[in-house]
């Protein structure tokens, strides 16, 4: 009989670890292989080629560093990327360590290439494209990780997107930003915690750490454009999905569990005004800097959905 290892929720997933006895990331791509009828071959290529993506396009910010066409962003790369590069003076000043700085590089590199029109993947949206390139990027120096183990850090981050989109959305324009950089962070969290040799529960508490953190967050882009708050969001989502993973490391466990967390997103987001909902007519988008910024460039009260195109 063929095994199946479809799953729509962490429950059906915790089983599927348990009954194969597999990680996450070892059921998301037998899930992947039985509904794309690929081999595991053309995935892990594929897989491959969307990382070097990732790379690639914080590669592109760090050495090309060029304001946005909007004007708002485009100097915090090179000043992350600064403190990297000379990580042993900053780190007297600091109270981060170089992975969770390399982290925000990764991620607002990645954001700054995507408002500068540069190719980026968008893992699980291009709005929360920078959450999961920062934690891998971060990661792969502290943790000197092989792709292989990068690339199981897509899937383990995949399964719990699977899991979100089923039950909730990944749209800020349905679910507020708590769905986007939030989901995002809950995805980076479980694929550290795995990469990290922790169980699968374990990952699923780092998860349910992370999205519990981000309930509620809304969506306030100013002129529509993914750009602020969203790149420095993403920046510093990158070093929640790095707190929470570290707290489930340490053994400390989500009260709530992750189906129950995500579940709770959703209401939260069917609760939220439709202002705070990527329309740009509410939270920081209206702002006095919002809309002289929007003004100036013809975008007041666009009342668009930039993460949905
Ligand atoms: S557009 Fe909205 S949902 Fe998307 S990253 Fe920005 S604030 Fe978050």
């Amino acid at each position: 009989m063929t095994k199946n290892y479809i799953f729509h929720n962490a429950k059906e997933l915790l089983e599927h670890c348990h009954n194969h006895k597999m990680s996450i990331w070892e059921v998301m791509l037998n899930y992947e292989l039985q509904l794309s009828k690929k081999s595991k071959k053309e995935v892990l290529k594929m897989l491959g080629d969307r990382l070097k993506v990732i790379f690639d396009s914080i590669d592109a910010a760090v050495k090309n560093p060029e304001m946005s066409p909007s004007g708002m962003v485009g100097k915090s790369t090179p000043l992350l990327a600064k403190a990297v590069r000379d990580f042993k003076k900053w780190d007297k000043k600091l109270l981060l360590n170089e992975a969770a700085t390399r982290a925000m590089l990764g991620a607002v590199a990645t954001g700054e290439n995507n408002a500068r029109m540069g190719v980026i993947l968008a893992f699980p949206t291009a709005g929360a494209a920078g959450v999961l390139p920062g934690v891998i990027f971060g990661a792969k120096h502290k943790l000197k990780l092989k792709e292989e183990q990068m690339l199981e850090m897509m899937l383990t981050a995949s399964a719990i997107g699977v899991i979100i989109a089923n039950t909730a959305t990944l749209s800020g324009a349905a679910g507020g930003c708590q769905a986007e950089v939030g989901s995002a962070t809950a995805m980076a969290a479980a694929a550290l915690t795995e990469v990290r040799g922790y169980s699968p529960e374990t990952s699923l508490h780092a998860s349910s750490l992370a999205l519990k953190n981000m309930i509620g967050l809304a969506c306030d882009p100013i002129g529509g454009l993914v750009e602020v708050p969203c790149i420095k969001r993403n920046g510093i989502g990158a070093v929640f999905s790095m707190a929470a993973s570290d707290m489930a490391c340490m053994g400390v466990e989500s009260f709530v569990p992750f189906d129950e967390v995500v579940r709770a997103m959703r209401e939260v987001g069917d609760m939220m005004n439709p202002k705070i909902r990527e329309t740009a007519l509410g939270g920081l988008a209206v702002t006095p800097t919002g809309q002289r910024v929007a003004e100036k460039m013809g975008l007041l009260n666009i009342g668009t959905n930039p993460c949905s195109k």
